[in-house]
């Protein structure tokens, strides 16, 4: 081949690019413009990640990985995380050094220190500081590949690489290995200085002066494989973000979900606890956190019952027969609790409600002219989660869900579909969350059951009532149950946090194992389709998403107390008891507090408990009919008509303005 010889590469938007032969992917990012050369960190080839220094060849399908992307980002995270590596190994002689993935937001890596020794504070800045030394060393990442046997010499004395490259040389690798090394006959690892090798698939940065923006975040126990038995560990959690700003960003949200943190503001507000006697991932709601509860409820059943459903009620406890039957016992018996023993059989607490909705409606022949049938019930199941996983409400033991199950004909599905995506939103809104997403997810060929024509139809239900609404969706290709496709709604909150919240599945396989029938208007038994649909998902953890939402100022028309009247004496507190008994018997729910404080203090309270509306009522009130209103971050207004105040907060309810 001459020196001049051009290849073609083929570019993500599906032109090609003429480039001298054995160009790297950082000179095709360089021929390109030079913004996409300095935001380059790493490369997609033919489907591959790779290192920017990879040589092209003719015909190769090139995308070049930038710094702001998630794969960028995710090649950053992993990068400093063996800065990270490289920091604690030169500080801490004796360490032997584990496993270091990116994750969201950022990355860690797990240590087994000499002696037992556990990081300390001044280890964190002593590491962060060293690790700044490394990026602004400009070390370049190299890569090199060798045999298992070289690779065992290489980490003769680092125990957990040995051990890494034997199982995954020997064909034993899982999911914890996946990152670090490819199997088969040859183990690549990256070098970037003479003293730092890690085994690793790579891709890196070209080199570390690319990273910079990174925060150590923590320190925590780990597990060697995450094993229990296994060695503890030191995990080390860090961030990093391609710009300083995009760095600081993420900080201040931190902060604010710090602020946020539904199990702070539970005590705060005094809204609900997790008793330790109780046992862990179960909670008891005290008042104020019970009323917001029962108003969320009593909200879903006003919009259930108007939209068309029946409400039933199943019980906590099933046979085992009945999960048999349904096939939880077969496919989810790790999420549910151990069998308890009694009158010669074996008795499940409930982890969904489905089975027992089919049992409603297979006890009597159901007609076409009943469908769709639309059941609802606030069910409270079990399932079991692992102790380490608990988080608040947003994962617990026991939880409700607004569960509804649907059954219709397959000629009834697209329009049953449409209406239901319109109901679930409207009801988001009136929570105050109207930035959603969609994901649908289609089935995988591989493991599912039913035909293509019930697929075909109803994955075509779903996706045209997506399109009927104009929603960007996304698709999981294949990431649908085996029984069925789905669409799973997102929101996103006021801080930028996306929740997953809303599921509408389709269910081709309950109506089959349950002999689920309707007489058509053929006179011919068919066999219904059941969509199950959590609209608020977890009554629980939707009340845990709100909190953080909202910051614990709940709208009006759902905060715990929406009124407090506070007399600046105790000679203005008759005229107040008076003015609460007219909200609380309009249905409002007010409070006072007695004059025994200073009016202040009071104030400052009922601001801490995040009331709506603080009221003051004084002498000139207490003659005119007027009071003080201290509206939840707003301006004092002195001397409204009573009346007038009463408009307003009637107005506010109304609207759920969230003022
Ligand atoms: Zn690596
Ligand atoms: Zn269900």
């Amino acid at each position: 081949m001459s020196e001049a010889a051009l290849i073609d590469v083929r570019l993500p938007d599906g032109s090609t690019k003429n480039i001298p032969a054995g160009s790297t992917a950082a000179q095709l990012a360089a021929a390109i413009g030079s913004r996409l050369a300095k935001a380059a960190v790493s490369c997609v080839v033919n489907g591959r990640e790779v290192d920017l220094s990879s040589p092209l060849a003719d015909g190769d399908q090139v995308s070049i990985v930038t710094a702001e992307s998630d794969a960028g980002r995710h090649v950053l995270r992993h990068s400093t995380a063996h800065v990270l590596a490289q920091a604690v190994l030169q500080l801490i002689p004796g360490t032997k050094f584990t496993v270091g993935p990116a994750i969201e937001d950022g990355f860690y890596y797990d240590f087994d220190l000499p002696g037992g020794r556990t990081f300390t504070e001044e280890d964190l800045v002593a590491i962060g500081k060293r690790m700044s030394e490394i990026v602004e060393a400009n070390q370049p990442f190299v890569r090199s590949e060798m045999s298992p046997k070289d690779a065992l010499s290489l980490f003769a004395d680092q125990p957990y690489k040995c051990e890494i490259i034997q199982r995954v040389t020997s064909g034993d690798a899982d999911a914890n290995d996946a990152g670090e090394v490819s199997g088969g006959d040859s183990v690549s690892v990256y070098r970037n200085s003479d003293t730092f090798v890690d085994l690793c698939r790579g891709p890196h940065v070209p080199t570390t002066g690319r990273l910079g923006h990174f925060a150590l975040m923590k320190v925590a126990g780990a597990h060697w494989r995450s094993n229990e038995k296994g060695p503890t560990l030191q995990r080390i959690y860090g961030t990093a973000w391609e710009s300083k700003a995009a760095l600081q960003e993420h900080l201040v949200r931190l902060e604010e979900a710090e602020k946020r943190d539904h199990r702070r503001l539970a005590v705060e507000m005094d809204l609900l606890s997790f008793p330790p006697e109780l046992g862990a991932g179960l909670a008891v709601w005290h008042p104020k956190g019970a009323i917001v509860r029962k108003l969320m409820e009593d909200y879903s059943r006003e919009r259930h019952q108007n939209g068309g459903y029946h409400f039933v009620y199943t019980p906590h406890l099933a046979n085992a027969q009945l999960f048999e039957t349904s096939g939880h016992l077969d496919f989810y018996k790790d999420g549910m609790y151990p069998p308890m023993e009694m009158d010669n059989g074996t008795y499940y607490p409930k982890p969904m409600n489905c089975p027992m909705h089919c049992l409603i409606y297979r006890d009597r022949q159901r007609s076409y002219r009943e469908l769709p049938l639309r059941l609802f019930e606030l069910g409270t199941v079990y399932r079991y989660e692992r102790a380490g996983t608990l988080h608040g409400l947003l994962r617990i033991r026991g939880f409700t869900q607004d569960d509804s199950h649907i059954f219709c004909t397959q000629e009834q599905l697209a329009t049953e579909i449409g209406s239901l995506l319109d109901f679930v939103l409207s009801v988001l809104r009136r929570f105050g969350f109207d930035d959603f997403s969609y994901k649908l997810s289609t089935r995988n060929p591989a493991k599912s059951i039913g035909s293509d024509e019930m697929w075909e139809r109803a994955t075509t239900a779903l996706r045209s009532a997506l399109e009927k609404l104009g929603a960007q969706y996304t698709i999981g290709d294949g990431d649908a149950a085996f029984y069925g496709p789905k669409i799973d709604i997102d929101v996103r909150d006021a801080i930028g946090r996306k929740w997953q919240l809303s599921t509408i599945q389709a269910d081709f396989q309950l109506p089959e194992r349950f002999g689920l029938e309707y007489v058509g208007a053929d006179n011919q038994r068919h066999r219904p389709i059941m969509l199950h649909r959590a609209l608020l998902g977890s009554v629980e953890r939707f009340f845990g998403v709100l909190l953080e939402h909202y910051g614990g100022s709940f709208p009006t028309w759902l905060a715990p107390v929406q009124v407090r009247i506070l007399p600046v004496t105790s000679a203005h507190e008759a005229h107040v008891a008076s003015l609460v008994t007219q909200l609380v018997d309009e249905g409002y729910r007010a409070d006072t507090a007695v004059a025994d404080e200073q009016l202040g203090k009071r104030i400052r309270a009922a601001k801490l408990e995040r009331i709506p509306y603080v009221l003051v009522v004084g002498d000139d009130d207490v003659r005119a009919n007027t009071v003080g209103v201290n509206p939840r971050g707003g301006e004092v207004q002195r001397d409204t008509a009573f009346a007038d105040f009463l408009e307003r907060l009637r107005a506010d309810v109304r609207e759920g303005s969230g003022r």
